[in-house]
């Protein structure tokens, strides 16, 4: 593959520009995206509308890449569906199917590691390698897409909340966007994409210029600048007092519903006060306000507060304060559903891996 152009890796203008290099008719272009993301083929050789001489010529010059499966686990509990993939660098990642009685939501990575290094966080634990290129990312969707074809389903959604901070992989996820929701492509709306970050302000701006209808989630975690800087690195680059003002710039362009994520950590961010400046801080948006209790991951100080607690504190926020509040359901508890957790299982195992 070494000298071979990564297909996927190109936008349609890119493609195109390739196309026409090779001697390649300029409107075959189109047929050739359309072929590797409407109908997401494997094999050049599935281009059937393209003849076996230009076939040929591609097959040469280009590939399409795949990732490799390494295991797929199956929650009993609730049918989540985690993938395990290997890049052709021998990296691994994770991608989640989330599946709900009429929709199916797929949660990507857009990293391997993460470089803001949240201390409650199994993927900022095990640091950055790297970003991930646009085919990892689009292809993360494309193989379990096939996969869900074959049981005549389909993804309808898209979350950026597996491995990695998306809005430090920008250009990379800004054309995956572009291509997912392209008409030539699988034509997913980009009201059915979120993108989820710790924060990072010049990327939330960029959104904002380019007036992406996309969903944007902020993982908030606490309202005060002090403790979230213990939790949240990057707070002391991008602090709330800086971060308010550009979120309510982005709420007023947009006019659109902001989600927060608040993981419930005992002894941390669950005091009567903190909830209260939480309802406060909320209420100063169109909002939804995920609360997730901390899933334990590593050994670390943290705990996830007890059933009784996470009711009461689902109850104030509801009732007493009229926050419009959820609490994230516990997907597929059972294989480790968490953000980063199998990759860390499994790189501690790798010597007993027999899945293939
Ligand atoms: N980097 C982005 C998106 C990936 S993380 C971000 O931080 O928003 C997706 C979500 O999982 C974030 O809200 C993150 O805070 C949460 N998360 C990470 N580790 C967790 C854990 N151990 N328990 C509960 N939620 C966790
Ligand atoms: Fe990175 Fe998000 Fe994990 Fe923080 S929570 S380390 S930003 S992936």
């Amino acid at each position: 593959m070494e000298n071979k152009i990564n297909l996927l890796n190109l936008t349609e203008t890119e493609l195109t520009t390739l196309i026409e290099s090779f001697g390649l008719k300029k409107f075959y272009g189109k047929q050739i995206f359309i072929w590797l993301h409407k109908k997401i083929v494997r094999n050049i050789n599935d281009m059937t509308n393209i003849s076996l001489k230009d076939r040929a010529i591609l097959m040469e010059k280009t590939y399409i890449p795949f990732l490799n499966l390494m295991k797929h686990q199956v929650s009993k509990i609730d049918s989540t569906e985690k993938f395990l993939f290997k890049l052709e660098d021998g990296h691994t990642i994770e991608t989640v199917l989330l599946k709900h009685k009429d929709r199916n939501t797929l949660c990507v990575s857009s990293q391997v590691g993460c470089a803001v290094k949240c201390r409650f966080c199994a993927t900022g634990i095990s640091g950055f390698q790297r970003n991930l290129n646009l085919s990892e990312i689009l292809n993360q969707f494309y193989t379990i897409e096939r996969r869900l074809q074959k049981q005549g389903k389909q993804i309808n959604n898209i979350v950026f909340m597996g491995m990695g901070e998306p809005l430090l992989n920008l250009e990379n996820v800004l054309k995956a966007i572009e291509i997912f929701s392209s008409e030539n492509g699988v034509n997913l709306s980009k009201r059915r994409i979120t993108i989820s970050t710790s924060g990072i302000i010049p990327g939330i701006e960029r959104i904002l210029e380019k007036k992406l209808p996309i969903e944007l989630a902020l993982s908030l975690h606490s309202t005060s600048d002090e403790k979230r800087s213990q939790i949240i690195p990057i707070n002391t680059k991008y602090p709330l007092q800086d971060l308010f003002p550009v979120l309510q710039e982005y709420q007023r362009q947009t006019k659109r519903r902001i989600s927060f994520e608040y993981i419930l950590i005992n002894n941390f961010n669950i005091s009567d006060n903190d909830l209260a400046y939480l309802a406060d801080f909320v209420h100063n948006f169109d909002h939804i306000l995920n609360l997730i209790p901390y899933n334990p991951v590593m050994e670390n100080d943290f705990e996830r507060p007890s059933q009784r607690k996470i009711d009461k504190i689902y109850q104030y926020l509801k009732e007493i304060r009229k926050v419009n509040v959820t609490i994230r359901e516990e997907k597929g508890a059972d294989i480790d559903g968490a953000c980063g957790q199998l990759r860390e299982k499994i790189l501690n195992n790798e010597g007993r891996m027999r899945n293939k």
